[in-house]
């Protein structure tokens, strides 16, 4: 039996979070009545002209630049023929000889921790067709443009992935990076990020490559994952069989599980590429480069290392809070006007992402980061307990007041008043006359209980080091 390697390359569209569309002014916008979004220049009329979009070539360029890649100072748009009812134009402006990025490159981790480096041939920018809806339809199809010429951003790798884990690392790193970059949403399941592996395998140990496939419908990272291995296995039995693979676009079906044949995979020749005329070339200043490398945001890597250094987490809590850029932006605005990154951490990572995970967002999220920087200073300063502090968290969720004016409010602060204390305790002492003896016969761990007793009796209250002195004082006390 022949022993065979995968080799992948992907492709990745990623659609670009502008306010309009990539060559009008309409809003790039989801979820609008179908239509509403439209005007000459998207519809194709006859004599219309497209205007470059500048907000969408500077997102480019800051995904391009976060990629590694080259960013050319000179580009050209192409046009790419091909009829489909959705899109008007009877083409779709690409890029296609000269994109605005080439040669980057993404180092990825395989499940063995191994790293490699993953080869980024090109990122253009083309515009999106607009949608076929066929629910609620009786018989035909209706056509929604609002999507057309919205701007998007294909991300085209090497085929250098020789494992699935390592496309998977690839595919959380980028989604991770055009997050961060405010680039793309990144959302899979609603389309804003697609994904279409190039899957072919050759015999291990030779060079040349396989008769790719191309997978298209992936819709979430485990599609991905489990539509290559899907792929390994049917291309290695029908090898096995000794039947020939061809060149083929085949679908993911992701309730069979299985990939279906959609087309014999078309060349770039059918397409009939050619200089968009009614486009000169994409002229980008170099000045205007560089302002947009000094300008662009953390990325996810040294983001990461940089919030280990300076607030003092370890790496597990550090990948926690970086996950997600409205995490860690969330938990450093927190973190600053708190004075503790520890503490803040840790609320961030219990309390705040339990809240969330039972629904909503963070960016949604009812207690904004300065509000949670006000409780974590009262468990700081000694004003509340961390167990008081729950409860405060607990009624910040619906009140929009301070957690200083809920404590007041609830009458929920540290008490220090020595005398309600020694009231508490002598209380405790006795009802505990079993505990109290224990303690006494050298059961040091009942002590633990008793103050335990203590604090519940105080309702949490109790300024534990004098609950603690008052208790042990107690108790040695009745030793007499
Ligand atoms: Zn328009």
């Amino acid at each position: 039996m022949t022993e065979y390697e995968l080799v992948v390359g992907i492709e990745i569209h990623a659609q670009l979070l502008t306010k309009s569309k990539l060559f009008c002014a309409c809003p790039n916008r989801f979820g609008d009545r179908p239509n509403a979004n439209t005007c000459p220049v998207c519809l194709a009329h006859p004599g219309v002209l497209p205007v470059v979009n500048r907000a969408a070539i500077e997102k480019l360029v800051k995904a391009g630049l976060a990629l590694n890649c080259k960013v050319n100072e000179i580009s050209r748009f192409a046009r790419k023929n091909y009829f489909y009812p959705d899109l008007p134009k009877g083409y779709q402006i690409s890029q296609y000889e000269m994109p605005v990025c080439t040669d980057g490159r993404l180092d990825v981790t395989d499940s063995d921790g191994k790293q490699r480096t993953i080869r980024i041939r090109r990122i253009h920018i083309e515009e999106d067709a607009g949608k076929l809806l066929h629910e609620g339809v009786r018989s035909g199809s209706l056509v929604d443009l609002n999507r057309a010429g919205t701007p998007l951003m294909e991300i085209v790798t090497e085929p250098d992935f020789r494992s699935v884990d390592e496309v998977y690392d690839f595919l959380t790193q980028l989604r991770r990076i055009l997050r961060y970059l405010k680039v793309c949403d990144g959302n899979m399941e609603e389309g804003s990020m697609r994904c279409e592996p190039n899957i072919s395998i050759r015999p291990r140990g030779t060079e040349a490559l396989g008769v790719k496939v191309e997978l298209k419908n992936i819709n979430s990272f485990k599609a991905a994952r489990r539509g290559i291995e899907y792929e390994v296995i049917r291309q290695t039995l029908m090898l096995d069989r000794g039947e020939k693979l061809r060149q083929e676009t085949r679908g993911w079906d992701e309730n069979k599980e299985e990939s279906f044949l959609m087309r014999v995979k078309e060349d770039a020749h059918d397409y009939r590429y050619f200089p968009d005329p009614d486009l000169p070339p994409l002229k980008l200043d170099s000045a205007w480069i560089e302002e947009i490398r000094k300008t662009t945001e953390e990325l996810p890597r040294p983001r990461k290392e940089r919030i280990i250094k300076e607030y003092g987490l370890n790496e597990a809590d550090a990948d926690v809070l970086c996950s997600e850029f409205a995490i860690i932006d969330y938990f450093e605005t927190a973190a600053r006007k708190a004075g503790d990154g520890k503490l803040t951490a840790n609320w961030v990572m219990g309390e705040v992402l339990r809240a969330v995970k039972a629904g909503g967002t963070i960016e949604s999220f009812p207690v904004r980061p300065d509000r949670l920087a006000e409780l974590v200073k009262l468990i700081r300063t000694g004003r509340i307990s961390s167990t008081i502090a729950k409860k405060v968290f607990e009624l910040m969720l619906t009140s929009p007041n301070s957690p200083e004016a809920i404590v007041e409010a609830e009458g929920l602060g540290i008490v220090s008043d020595e005398k309600a204390i020694a009231e508490a305790v002598a209380l405790i002492i006795s009802e505990n006359p079993e505990q109290v003896r224990q303690f006494l016969e050298g059961k040091d761990k009942v002590m633990g209980f008793l103050v335990g007793q203590g604090m519940k009796k105080m309702k949490g209250k109790a300024d534990p080091a004098i609950l603690n002195r008052l208790m042990k004082e107690a108790v040695e006390k009745s030793r007499a």
